[in-house]
């Protein structure tokens, strides 16, 4: 039995999602402007890898920097060379068989003291990914307090599993059925929910007795290592979650393939999605089971503008989805697909609309926008956009908004073929392509004709419209009326169809299922 430091939580309030700050209020701004100078004197610092409860040091580092002034590191992580990725999955095992007998609830108020740690360093967390990923203030208070909630809500799910779970009662015998855990797992988040998308995985895994490798993003992997400082604070005991950066591309094969993990826990592109999956399938020598493969991955999420549409909410709710965070979520709207009937006015609107939107610094909280993540994705976005120029009429944007980052302006690309290439492929940035649709039948035919099946949005007043969306809309998480981002925990249970991914429903109450397996247990009486 391992030692526990974190009493069981039995009577819990209902579960309630963290509230967004709205930086109007003085007192908050004041905190974040604080938290801002506090975060700026630890930039540079150096952090270690995990394994097994020991710090360890590398000479070779991978080094966080701002994408608004890429000259400015935010911090150096030790790079897990194949050797210590081995080590840690040792590490992992060894603790397993000890973390696998404590309870759900034990386990469970480790992530409730994680939760209320978080919540008390919540704007240091929030100038941590305005500075290491270029989040915008609200944008980086939604992604932690979307971690808080994760947290809290993962820890009651814990719960509600260790309650009897009801099976047929059979006369002469007595049964029951138990969840117990899987065993290790790795753990590979992407960088644009740097902190919900990695706590929230990483929490899931451990509540269910499970013992992980953490291979953070390599372009998120400092709010990872607090993450992981965090954990070790609250007396999780060693191995249980190993820290190991790493290049996806150096040990990412080894951590998948190595016959110990038991499963994984993905989210990220499709290409690295189905290359995890593939890999998986195969079994490897003294591997004695089927792992098992949470991937969430990439969209191209459409939002239709029908004809009776409040169009002012509709080019609102479109303008908010493709640009908020630069449009770097996997759920952001990257195709306007609108009716033929309002076609050019919704187009005047949303130009208008754009053109207020401000690009800059994120620390400036009067910026809208801030830069893309890195070099890479900066290249691409513009390659993109090239070509959108010959597959469109450009209305907005176009250009990179300024040298000194990487920031390029909300574009939109009009006129676009519903098969072009900018209205196919998952761009990860602030392009949008509008389409134009005959009509409303037309306009669902274009929405469903991408390979992903994420998010989608359609705005309408028409009841028969909304019930053949309803079912006809093909994706994981269909809104009417709204914008396509901004899932909640608990509320909007969070996955895709297609290849967009193995559709877990982060954020809900089927989600915790996949790092455990139940077990029937029956006695003659
Ligand atoms: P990515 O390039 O696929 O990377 C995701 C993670 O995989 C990173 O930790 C990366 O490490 C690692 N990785 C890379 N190559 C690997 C390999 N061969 N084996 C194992 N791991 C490997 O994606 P990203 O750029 O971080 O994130 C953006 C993508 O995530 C978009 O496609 C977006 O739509 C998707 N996303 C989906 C959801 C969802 O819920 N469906 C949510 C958020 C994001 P390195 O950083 O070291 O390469």
């Amino acid at each position: 039995m391992t030692t526990t430091t974190a009493k069981p939580a039995l009577e819990v309030a209902p579960f309630k999602n963290e509230r967004v700050k709205d930086f109007k209020d003085p007192a908050d701004a004041a905190a974040m402007n604080a938290a801002l100078e506090t975060v700026k004197g630890r930039l540079g610092e150096h952090y270690p890898l995990v394994i097994g409860g020991r710090k360890i040091e590398t000479e070779k580092k991978i080094r966080s920097v701002n994408p608004a002034q890429p000259q400015q590191v935010v911090g150096l992580t030790s790079s897990a060379s194949k050797d210590e990725a081995t080590e840690a999955i040792d590490a992992a095992a060894q603790a397993f068989t000890s973390w696998r007998h404590t309870t759900l609830p034990e386990r469970a108020a480790y992530l409730f003291k994680a939760a209320q740690l978080l919540r008390e360093r919540r704007f240091e967390y929030d100038a941590l990914l305005v500075y290491e990923v270029g989040k915008s203030w609200s944008e980086a208070d939604g992604d932690i307090a979307e971690a808080i909630d994760f947290l809290e809500y993962y820890a009651r799910e814990a719960l509600r599993y260790a309650q009897p779970q009801p099976v047929v009662p059979f006369e002469g015998e007595r049964n029951e059925l138990v969840y117990i855990p899987l065993g290790v797992g790795a753990i590979i988040p992407p960088w644009n929910f740097a902190g919900a998308i990695m706590i929230g995985m990483t929490s899931a895994a451990i509540v269910c007795g499970n013992t992980v490798v953490l291979k953070p993003s390599s372009d998120a992997a400092v709010v990872a290592a607090w993450f992981v400082d965090l954990l070790h604070e609250i007396g999780v005991p060693p191995g249980v979650v190993n820290f190991i950066p790493g290049a996806g591309s150096e040990i990412g094969d080894l951590i998948v393939t190595h016959p110990e993990i038991r499963f994984i826990s993905f989210t990220g592109s499709k290409e690295v999605g189905l290359r995890i999956n593939e890999l998986a399938a195969k079994p490897q020598p003294g591997q004695k089971w089927i792992k098992r493969v949470v991937a969430e991955m990439g969209g191209k999420d459409s939002i239709i503008v029908a004809a009776d549409a409040d169009l002012d909410a509709a080019v609102e709710g479109v303008a908010v989805s493709a640009f908020g965070f630069q449009g770097q979520k996997c759920s952001a709207c990257s195709r306007a697909i609108v009716e033929a009937g309002v076609y050019d006015e919704f187009l005047e609107k949303l130009k208008r609309r754009v053109a207020t939107m401000t690009v800059g610094d994120p620390r400036d909280p009067g910026n809208f926008m801030g830069p893309v993540v890195n070099e890479g994705a900066l290249r691409s976005i513009m390659r993109y956009i090239e070509r959108g120029q010959s597959e469109g009429r450009l209305v907005a944007g176009g250009r990179r908004a300024r040298e000194d980052g990487y920031f390029v302006e909300p574009t939109v690309i009009a006129d676009v073929d519903p098969k072009a290439t900018i209205a196919q492929e998952e761009i990860f940035g602030p392009v949008l392509a509008v389409i134009k649709a005959m009509d409303f039948e037309d306009a669902l035919a274009i929405a469903n004709n991408t390979e992903f099946g994420l998010t989608g949005s359609l705005y309408t007043s028409d009841e028969q419209k909304i019930a053949r969306a309803r079912d006809e809309f093909f994706v994981g998480n269909l809104y009417f009326n709204r914008k396509s981002t901004g899932a909640m925990v608990g509320v909007h249970p969070f996955g895709g169809f297609n290849m967009s991914g193995t559709d877990s429903k982060a954020g809900g109450r089927d989600y915790l299922l996949l790092y455990m397996q139940a077990k029937s247990i029956s006695r003659k009486v």
